[in-house]
């Protein structure tokens, strides 16, 4: 691709009110652009960099024996009803009407889409186990979309679907996908570490979310330095000190569910003195679907955290469950020492969803004694553009980004200087005949904003050719990640860039 022939211009800023340093260098190397808030268009480098990684994801999937598919993104409400969400997700869920006045939703996720066809096209339990994928944008109104790509309304995912007759079927395509994950992630280059994390909206019994640690993560991690424990806060468990009789309380009002009707009720929750109440651990305890902050005169439920000595406590007691944050150096729920705090961007989820779906959309299979049962289903998902927010994130440095060969939109980039722009167009034809994808600066501009935006867009390897250069006896190479430039002849160019890239 020529230079010359793109529409995106580099920034020499980053765009006011962004603060993520990832995001501002996709922003001025010219990958994406923002539409309106969490919204984005991916130029031609992002698209780029964003089918790289989906080859590689499209490849462990069919790895693990996946048929891809493409599932809608417009869904009609009615399967939505039909598994309940359409009354649990609040506004998040887009929501919309056609011309003859039929509700449709926007894909959040795709279980129902699934659930649905599972129903229609799975009779036997000789047609499971099963495991479908796609690559497919979903649309979740996030009231705060902030750093990019990373909280975006509008994304890309890689979600994926096992269907089996059995748990140990389940269990087996859960730990299939948790491997293949990983390979995922190493293969782009993001370091991550999977722990156990909340059911939430997905529903189900299991849950493991694939983390990159960084300060501009929005999820707190609680890691063991001892042992393997490692966890969400949302989820994460702790060893008590001795009870206490100090207490604080905070009033929520809780949303549950019975049937198609919401019921509000004000609980009270008490916790000891000094600690936080953990949101996600009360909502379980109630088992509702939310909460929100409410100054009440009566109480309804009464919820007291675990760690309270109730000799003290006069007042009344509904439930008594953990329901306190695990905060820094609390003690390790396995082996007692003390955990440590840190913050990540989930990249991935994967779910044990049982039969939560199966059962409420009536996708059953008749099994071998001639019974009919629900299929148990697992789902599994990568955020294909926060994922390309975080390589962003983790590979740059001060002068821009810094691709990795198998990711990078483009293995070279080819600069064309004064007294060089016959030689670079020969070798740029070359090097399209050879497979070698490249960028060519063509441009009309100084060699000092060619080098800056050589540096800014990040690609593994740089070529310039001048009429120095050529002087020299060839053409300059330089690797975007550091170390030596070396000139090397134009004949021994091609074996030179063929190794450099497969070795790199
Ligand atoms: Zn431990």
């Amino acid at each position: 691709m020529k230079m010359s022939r793109l529409m995106n211009e580099t920034l020499r800023e980053a765009p006011a009110a962004t603060e993520v340093a990832g995001h501002q260098l996709l922003l001025r190397a010219g990958f994406v652009r923002q539409v309106a808030a969490g919204v984005f268009s991916y130029l031609h480098l992002g698209q780029r960099a964003l089918q790289k990684l989906e080859a590689i994801m499209r490849h462990e999937m069919d790895g693990l024996g996946g048929q891809e598919i493409k599932m809608p993104l417009v869904h009609p409400a009615a399967l939505w009803q039909a598994s309940g969400r359409w009354y649990e997700i609040d506004a998040e869920l887009g929501r919309l009407v056609d011309r003859n006045g039929r509700s449709l939703t926007l894909a959040l996720s795709h279980e129902e889409t699934l659930a649905d066809l599972a129903r229609q096209e799975i009779h036997s339990y000789r047609q499971l186990p099963q495991m479908a994928y796609h690559i497919q944008t979903k649309w979740r109104d996030d009231p705060r979309p902030r750093a990019g790509l990373i909280r975006s309304r509008e994304f890309t995912m890689l979600d994926s679907y096992s269907l089996d007759a059995n748990e140990a079927g389940l269990d087996a395509q859960y730990q299939a996908h948790h491997a293949a994950y990983f390979h995922i992630f190493a293969r782009c280059g993001l370091p991550v570490l999977a722990v156990e994390a909340d059911v939430g909206m997905m529903g189900g019994t299991l849950a493991h979310e694939f983390m990159y640690l960084t300060p501009i993560g929005e999820d707190t991690l609680l890691l063991c330095g001892n042992c393997d424990y490692q966890a969400n806060r949302q989820v994460a468990t702790f060893r008590k000190p001795e009870k206490t009789a100090a207490t604080e309380s905070v009033q929520f009002v809780a949303e549950l569910v019975d049937g198609e009707e919401a019921v509000e009720q004000v609980v009270t929750a008490v916790f000891p003195q000094n600690t936080q109440i953990n949101e996600t651990k009360l909502v379980h305890v109630l088992d509702a679907q939310r909460l929100r902050s409410t100054a009440e005169q009566t109480t309804d439920i009464w919820v007291l955290d675990d760690g309270i000595n109730r000799a003290g406590w006069n007042g009344a007691v509904h439930k008594i469950a953990d329901i306190t944050a695990a905060q820094d150096g609390a003690a390790c729920t396995n082996c007692g020492q003390p955990l440590r705090t840190a913050r990540a961007v989930e990249v991935a989820n994967i779910f044990k969803l049982g039969t939560r779906y199966s059962q409420t959309m009536g996708a059953t299979f008749v099994d071998e004694q001639d019974e009919a049962r629900p299929i148990v289903m697992g789902c599994y998902g990568i955020g294909v553009t926060r994922l390309l927010a975080c390589l962003a994130e983790h590979h740059h440095d001060e002068d821009g980004l810094t691709w990795p060969v198998a990711i990078a939109p483009y293995q070279v980039h080819l600069l064309a200087l004064r007294g060089g722009e016959e030689a670079a167009i020969s070798l740029y034809t070359q090097l399209q005949e050879t497979g070698v994808a490249v960028l060519l600066d063509d441009r009309d501009e100084r060699p000092g904003v060619k080098f800056n935006d050589a540096d800014l867009i990040g690609l593994p390897l740089r070529l310039t050719v001048s009429q120095r250069s050529l002087a020299f006896g060839g053409v300059e190479v330089a690797a975007r990640a550091g170390g030596e430039t070396a000139v090397v002849p134009q004949d021994d160019l091609l074996t030179y860039i063929t190794n450099w890239l497969t070795n790199a």
